[in-house]
């Protein structure tokens, strides 16, 4: 199947320039990290700590956080237990907890699971962590897509500007930087590039300049 696989860390555009790529490739757009969100929020739900990892592989096991999603004009709406929360995984709450549980094997394995049966049934640009080194190492097409932790920090500070906020930039860089950590160092599939993946770097790339680089790898294979 020709998919697409694209890695990177938090604040690199990805979700924005996955969805741009796919579209204008006529596929569809996987947003694994919705599918960590919305366990994220089963586990609060359901009254768990995320940090409690045998009551959330419980939850897990039992049947308690069926993650699945389906596709509405293109758009990805992601459902937990048959119901849709692609509105309610967007909060910070979620995001903290879907980092908690993205760290447990009970979690990873089911939902690896299903994102490799989605990628099997279609062609598909799949953007995520662990994309390119377990989810699909097969990818035809993988890309790397980051940028430095001040670049990305920086469209942060704009982003939450636009919204009237007026954040402090060392304070959003050391957050990058956490979540950099974070993601590079835990024990279960941790972020990193695969050998295989082509790295972009968008510090110093426009949007569409970025969107560019990925549609020259992907016309490479013609997917
Ligand atoms: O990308 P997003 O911020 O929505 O991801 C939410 C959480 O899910 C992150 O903490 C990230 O580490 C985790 N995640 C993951 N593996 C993926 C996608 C996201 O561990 N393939």
């Amino acid at each position: 199947m020709l998919n697409i696989a694209i890695d990177g860390p938090v604040g690199a555009g990805k979700s924005t320039i996955a969805d741009e790529v796919s579209r204008r490739l006529g596929i569809l757009h996987l947003d694994t990290g919705a599918m960590y969100r919305a366990v994220g929020l089963a586990v609060t739900d359901a009254g768990i700590d995320p940090q409690n990892e045998a009551a959330v592989a419980a939850l897990c096991d039992d049947g308690g956080a069926r993650v699945d999603v389906r596709y509405e004009n293109g758009a990805q709406v992601t459902l937990v237990n048959g119901l849709d929360v692609t509105g309610r995984i967007r909060t910070q709450e979620a995001g903290t907890a879907a980092s908690a549980v993205s760290r447990y094997p009970a979690v990873r394995h089911m939902l690896v699971a299903r994102q490799r049966e989605l990628a099997r049934e279609q062609p598909m640009l799949v953007d995520g962590r662990d994309i390119g080194t377990v989810v699909l190492p097969d990818a035809p097409v993988k890309v790397y897509l980051t940028a430095t932790p001040e670049a990305r920090a920086t469209r942060r500070l704009n982003q939450l500007r636009e919204k009237g906020e007026n954040p402090d930039f060392e304070a959003i860089l050391a957050e990058v930087n956490a979540r950099d950590h974070q993601d590079m160092t835990r024990a279960v599939d941790p972020l990193r590039q695969a050998a295989d993946a082509v790295l972009v770097d968008s510090s110093n790339l426009s949007f569409e300049q970025t969107v560019q680089a990925i549609l020259r790898l992907a016309e490479a294979v013609h997917v």
